[in-house]
């Protein structure tokens, strides 16, 4: 059984092909959405999803989140004494996505369908395979978010031309792609967007101004405020937010030194705070309909996924700029994993599902340095020639003729970037590949470089002298970002060596680092009151009769929810 998985910053989620349908997979919790948070516990195990979101307030140092944003990077994550790499973390959610889809499936998982955004480049791609193989899943297909969410709205199955626009506001990214259907051939035409720029940036409006008006006025400066209770800040502003798309209105409160603060938010002034973010969703779109030569007004349907696309706010803009009213009837939130699934019931060739072919679009230009004639007898070097240029269908396979422009040169460098600046100091090194010619005047030598970028979005090129015919080929592969066969043998034993909580366990230890954090959170007498449910709900553990741990589980879960319910902390 191969399965879809989108793998969020936020959240990620498991779905399956079965009976002719996608089908989300619950965790361990029953919820569709693990909060893509992996930390250790004080003995050592790892916690993934929920418990250790509770835990990221209470013991930031053993916790880490957001690291879908590292992907492609070197840059590490702190857990106690343990340092762990983002295609690591990643691999942890991903592990327990497929221990959750074999609990609910009754079979192994060897296989996945791994979502990533358009955005993400050749490292980031090859960490998310990565992370994949370090949880014991083959990835051998990775699908751009936006083309998962086409397939599970079925827009491959429409019988006229038509054409798409996937808006995609999660938490921590923005993803536009047009996608184009045409004889039943789905083509992604262009694909922008913004790595930075997601759900969490309304919430730190939400955060900024509540203490820019309340807080300042009561004496209280960001800078005031202990990370807790920063942290227990941004909670509220997060349940505002999701208030206010229910209700139009939500409040933020904020207990500090005794004082009791809070701030009702209606959905006009959450919309007035929120205008630059706004305004920072439309600069893509209209970029990527420039390249894709598409009128805004020939869209057949606008499909809008992502939680933040709940927002009215959002929702009306969309509408504004389209004059239509985007397509959101699949949950947001899980149209990505379904769509993954649909690709992986099509890899397994299920009969079920009629042929559709797909295709993708590189998101970026790349390309090689040259140096360009200035002047006469003078060369400059460090410019950029483009050779597959961004929003080119692929695969793709594109060739260009460079000749030698020095006098006897015996060695031609080519230096391979990806991006979109005229100069190559402004775009991102790749790697290089180093030639031999034979020494001749300038000009007089000639190689044509091949470049090939294959749907996972994998980029190998080729160099040859045309009169030696002699070829030298570079698979990207040496980024700094990107761990080697010999790194992943290590780090796969040392991710063996980990012990992982039981999963039987998770929604005890869910509800635990719950009242823990509130425990956290509160003072006084409900302090006082909820450091005995936890003693209690601990002592009932210890005694391992699982319908006493049920029932104590049902009672402390509902006593959490009251608390959780009071407005001040
Ligand atoms: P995703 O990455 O697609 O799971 O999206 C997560 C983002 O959606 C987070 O920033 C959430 O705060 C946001 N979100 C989820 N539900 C709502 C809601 N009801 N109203 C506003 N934002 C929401």
């Amino acid at each position: 059984m191969i399965i879809g998985i989108d793998l969020g910053t936020t959240n990620s989620l498991a779905a399956v092909w079965e009976d002719g349908e996608a089908r989300i997979v619950p965790n361990a919790l029953g919820e569709a959405l693990t909060p893509s948070v992996v930390g250790l516990d004080d003995t050592g195990e790892v916690l993934v999803g929920m418990a250790a979101r509770e835990r990221l307030l209470t013991h930031p140092e053993l916790t880490a989140a957001a690291f879908k944003r590292q992907m492609g990077s070197d840059r590490g994550f702190h857990l106690g004494k343990r340092k762990f790499r983002p295609e690591e973390l990643s691999s942890l959610v991903l592990r327990a996505l497929k221990a959750d889809a074999e609990a609910w499936l009754g079979e192994e998982v060897k296989e996945a369908v791994v979502s990533v955004p358009a955005y993400f480049n050749d490292a980031q791609r090859k960490a998310t395979k990565i992370a994949g193989q370090l949880a014991g899943l083959a990835v051998e297909r990775l699908i751009n978010e936006p083309t998962a969410a086409a397939l599970a709205y079925g827009l491959h199955r429409r019988d006229v031309e038509s054409k798409f626009l996937i808006f995609d506001l999660g938490g921590g990214t923005f993803d536009v792609s047009l996608l184009e259907l045409f004889e039943g051939i789905m083509e992604v035409q262009a694909s922008g967007g913004d790595n930075f720029l997601g759900g969490e940036d309304f919430v730190d409006q939400l955060v900024g101004a509540f203490m820019e008006r309340v807080g300042r006025e009561a004496g209280i400066g960001e800078e005031d405020l202990e990370g807790k209770v920063l942290q227990a800040l941004r909670d509220q502003a997060e349940r505002a937010k999701r208030e206010i798309t229910k209700h139009e209105a939500g409040t933020l409160h904020l207990t500090w030194r005794e004082q009791a603060l809070s701030w009702n938010v209606d959905e006009t002034i959450f919309a007035e705070l929120c205008e630059p973010l706004l305004a920072r969703l439309a600069a893509p779109i209209e970029r990527a309909l420039r390249d894709a030569r598409i009128p805004a007004g020939e869209l057949d349907e606008v499909v809008l996924v992502g939680g933040a696309t709940r927002m009215p706010m959002v929702r009306k803009m969309v509408a504004r700029m389209f004059g239509r009213l985007p397509a959101v009837h699949l949950n947001p939130d899980q149209a990505i994993a379904l769509g993954a699934a649909v690709q992986a019931g099509l890899k397994a060739r299920d009969g079920a599902l009629d042929e559709v072919v797909m295709t993708d679009v590189c998101p970026y230009t790349l390309g090689t340095e040259i140096a360009e004639a200035f002047g006469k007898g003078h060369v400059r070097d460090g410019f950029f020639m483009p050779v597959i240029e961004r929003n080119t269908t692929i695969p793709a396979s594109r060739v260009e003729r460079v000749s030698t422009v020095q006098n006897y040169q015996s060695e031609v460098a080519i230096k391979i970037f990806q991006g979109e600046s005229r100069q190559v100091k402004d775009n991102i090194f790749l790697g290089e590949i180093k030639l031999r010619v034979p020494p001749r005047p300038a000009g007089e030598e000639a190689m044509d470089i091949r470049f090939t970028y294959d749907i996972n979005g994998l980029l190998e090129v080729e160099a040859t002298v045309l009169s030696t015919e002699r070829t030298e080929r570079l698979v990207i592969e040496q980024n700094p970002g990107v761990l080697s066969p010999e790194e992943i043998e290590k780090r796969l034993e040392a991710l063996a060596k980990l012990k992982i909580h039981p999963r039987e366990q998770t929604e005890n230890r869910t509800a635990l680092a719950r009242a823990e954090r509130l425990y956290e959170e509160r003072l006084g007498e409900l302090r006082h009151f909820l450091g005995e449910q936890i003693a209690q709900f601990e002592a009932v553990l210890a005694y391992q009769d699982p319908r006493e741990i049920e029932e104590a589980r049902d009672t402390l879960t509902e006593l959490l929810n009251e608390i959780e319910g009071l407005p001040y902390l």
